[in-house]
């Protein structure tokens, strides 16, 4: 199908929106399933709460990788994501992306399913601290981090050599000396039920459902299709690949998404 296809579909309707992480490859975020992604074991929840090493390995590598993922920068089709917002056309956002790209493309009410990784949580007393400040103390705490040279990964991490990952000193909660875990939900871990029935609010709330950037493999994604699905809601996917959703779908366009976006926003604005 074709964009203008999706426009015909879309027209005078009010536009629930789902992102995945194909919404920001073009920003320079790599995802999980797309073509050019490469096969790795993501952080499982459990691991990183029962597991000092893990942890350990975690934001040692993530210490590296930060600064990249904190300077991407927003693509046309976070951009054209916006600009439905501004003109009244997107009755809801709700991203599965931890990137934070929506809200610098202006976004205002965005939906973090999965949290993001500029907040940093004490797993002990709930303190919030930003990442950028948490970034500052590691790097005081770490002086010989600063050279490596990596590649970064999905969620924040990065490949890193052993040694500099068993010298890493880990940063502790300020306010309580407890363990910091980045406001993320990992894989195995699982969406708090408040933040659940927000989503399905905003869904509730449109005509259509369109998909942007997912393959829909994990069903807290999914679940708004099966949701939609169900209230005979029609669904549109932009993605490029197969999706889980597909089959739901009443329409799909193969394409990017800083592609079509951009197009749909300019014959819908
Ligand atoms: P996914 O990796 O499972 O699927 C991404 C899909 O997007 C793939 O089908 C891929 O072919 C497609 N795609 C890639 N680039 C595209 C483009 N430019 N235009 C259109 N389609 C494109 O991602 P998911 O479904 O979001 O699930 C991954 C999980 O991992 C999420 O739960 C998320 O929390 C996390 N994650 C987040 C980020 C991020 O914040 N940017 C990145 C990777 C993973
Ligand atoms: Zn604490």
């Amino acid at each position: 199908m074709t964009t203008h296809d999706l426009v015909a579909l879309l027209q005078g309707k009010r536009i629930a929106i789902l992102t995945g992480a194909g919404c920001s490859t073009e920003s320079g975020i790599p995802d999980y399933r797309g073509p050019q992604a490469r096969p790795r074991k993501p952080i499982q929840h459990r691991d990183f709460v029962e597991s000092e090493a893990t942890r350990r390995r975690y934001w040692a590598r993530s210490a590296v990788g930060w600064p990249r993922m904190a300077g991407a920068r927003p693509n046309a089709a976070h951009r054209a994501i916006a600009e439905l917002e501004a003109r009244g056309l997107a009755s809801g956002l709700i991203t599965q992306n931890v990137d934070r790209l929506h809200h610098k493309a202006g976004s205002r009410e965005v939906l973090e399913l999965h949290g993001a990784l500029a907040d940093v949580r004490c797993l002990d007393c709930g303190a919030l601290e930003s990442r950028d400040a948490l970034q500052t103390r590691i790097a005081a705490l770490n002086p010989d981090l600063g050279a490596a040279n990596v590649t970064i990964a999905p969620d924040g991490d990065a490949d890193l050599p052993l040694e500099l990952v068993e010298n890493f000193r880990v940063p502790a909660c300020l306010a309580c000396g407890g363990v910091l875990k980045p406001d993320v939900v990992f894989f195995g871990g699982s969406v708090p039920r408040e933040r659940v029935m927000a989503a399905f609010a905003k869904l509730d709330a449109a005509d259509v459902l369109l998909v942007v950037g997912s393959s829909l493999a994990v069903f807290s994604g999914y679940r708004f299709v099966l949701r939609a699905a169900e209230m005979k809601m029609p669904i549109a996917i932009v993605n490029r690949g197969e999706t889980r959703g597909d089959p739901h779908a009443a329409l799909r366009v193969d394409g990017a998404a800083g592609e079509v976006l951009p197009a749909l926003a300019r014959a819908l604005c």
